[in-house]
């Protein structure tokens, strides 16, 4: 396997690897020297758009990092996954903000979406840095499960799209949806049948936030659990109309292929994990080369020099696979496979690798580590809120179990 990157990918890393060593790092680094910001009872979208770092946000998108997904007759990069990683490794190292999630959105509507929804929606992305899309699943009964397509008619997800003529009729809500506070867009799942399981009765739709109807609820800033800068909230779809031209791909039919598609995210977030354990390794690296005890670096310790060895194996593997399911995922257009087993096994292995690789760090730093002012805590906090994020290692090895069970299924012993 070759995972060497091209002459062109070359140059786009080294130019993020400065943009985020120069103005990405020390936005976050100076973030996490403010005291806490007292935490009002009830939070608004107007205070969260406040503290979005926007100044950032728009430099990243006038370089065109936040808009590599869309293709360039809709005004964007038109990169290949392989080359957005590589951007979201370099981000992830400083602290990557909400490209990742951006990403992911404009992909979702440039596979499902119609020219004209193209023309509509991802224009905006490309010309506007504020119009930004979140995405709509998590209800409090459908949890991970909506990720999982065994269910009967009527259990887990609630929320209902009913077809009127040339509209459908919304009535539902989702929560813990990332960047909700920030959006002009909502891409929207679920239900279009109740006598179905959910497998067969998945649809997608785009919700304008100006729809009548469509309302934020609560709203989270999980400060410590996100590294600061996160923000959820709970979105609701009170009798909300929306023209049938909004609806994303064929109804009832999304479950298989929206699935699919989120296998883009999540290479996405493995690479932008790698950059996080990049910037931790490097970090006590120096830490346990500099900080003498018993008259000898840390690192002259046995305990702590084989604790940095694992750490450094847990690295190298985020590395080489993220870059092995990009270049897999990209080489489907020239009619490779892509397995998505390769991404569930190793989606649960490195979350618990990377929860290690964490604690044995804690163990370097000591009780500096503690201290919020250090990037370490920061990136700690990082991986505990992301492996529930997008689902948990356990969930993970239940796909794999399953897909192991099936005596049919010899992939990995015939090779
Ligand atoms: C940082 C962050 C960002 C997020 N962003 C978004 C977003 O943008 N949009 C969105 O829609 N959602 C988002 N979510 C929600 C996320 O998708 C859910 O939190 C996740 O799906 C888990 O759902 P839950 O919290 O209800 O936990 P549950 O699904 O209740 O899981 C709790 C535990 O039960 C286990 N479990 C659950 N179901 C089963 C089962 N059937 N069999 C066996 N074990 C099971 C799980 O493995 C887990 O250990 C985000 C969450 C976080 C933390």
């Amino acid at each position: 396997m070759d995972f060497s990157l091209s002459e062109e990918q070359l140059m786009l890393q080294n130019t993020v690897r400065e943009f985020a060593r120069k103005e990405v790092a020390p936005y976050f680094q100076a973030l996490d020297k403010k005291p806490l910001p007292p935490t009002p009872k009830v939070l608004t979208a107007q205070m969260m758009k406040e503290r979005y770092p926007w100044e950032l946000w728009n430099k990243m998108h006038a370089m065109g990092l936040c808009t590599l997904s869309i293709p360039p007759e809709y005004g964007g990069g038109g990169a290949s996954l392989l080359t957005q990683a590589i951007v979201c490794d370099e981000l992830g190292r400083a602290g990557g903000l909400n490209v990742i999630l951006q990403l992911t959105h404009q992909h979702l509507i440039d596979e499902f979406g119609t020219d004209e929804q193209k023309e509509e929606f991802l224009v905006k992305c490309a010309t506007d840095p504020s119009y930004i899309i979140a995405n709509c699943t998590a209800e409090p009964e459908s949890g991970i499960d909506a990720n999982r397509p065994d269910d009967e008619p009527g259990v887990t997800m609630k929320t209902f799209a009913r077809r009127e003529g040339d509209e459908y009729v919304i009535n539902g809500f989702k929560r813990h949806v990332a960047i909700a506070p920030l959006a002009k867009l909502f891409i929207l799942w679920c239900r279009t049948d109740k006598n179905t399981p959910l497998n067969q009765s998945l649809s997608g739709f785009l919700v304008p936030l100006e729809t009548p109807g469509v309302s934020l609820g609560d709203i989270f800033e999980p400060q410590v659990m996100m590294g600061r800068g996160g923000m959820n909230a709970e979105v609701h779809f009170d009798k909300v109309r929306i023209p049938a031209r909004y609806r994303l791909g064929t109804e009832g039919k999304m479950w298989e292929p929206r699935a699919k598609q989120f296998s883009y995210r999540d290479i996405l977030i493995l690479s932008g994990k790698a950059g996080s354990l990049q910037s931790v390794f490097d970090e006590t690296l120096a830490y346990a080369r500099d900080k003498i005890q018993e008259g000898r670096p840390l690192i002259q310790h046995v305990n702590i020099g084989l604790r940095m060895a694992d750490m450094l194996a847990t690295l190298e593997t985020a590395k080489l696979y993220y870059r092995k399911l990009a270049s897999d995922w990209d080489n489907q257009k020239a009619g490779g496979t892509w397995r998505e087993e390769n991404l569930f096994l190793f989606r649960g292995f490195l979350s618990d690798m990377t929860t290690r690789f964490f604690l044995d760090g804690l163990e370097i730093w000591g009780g500096t580590g503690v201290q919020k002012e250090t990037p370490f805590h920061r990136h700690f906090s990082g991986h505990l809120a992301g492996g529930h994020g997008v689902g948990s290692s356990d969930q993970m090895r239940l796909r794999i179990m399953k897909w192991l069970a099936d005596k049919s299924n010899d992939a990995y012993s015939s090779r």
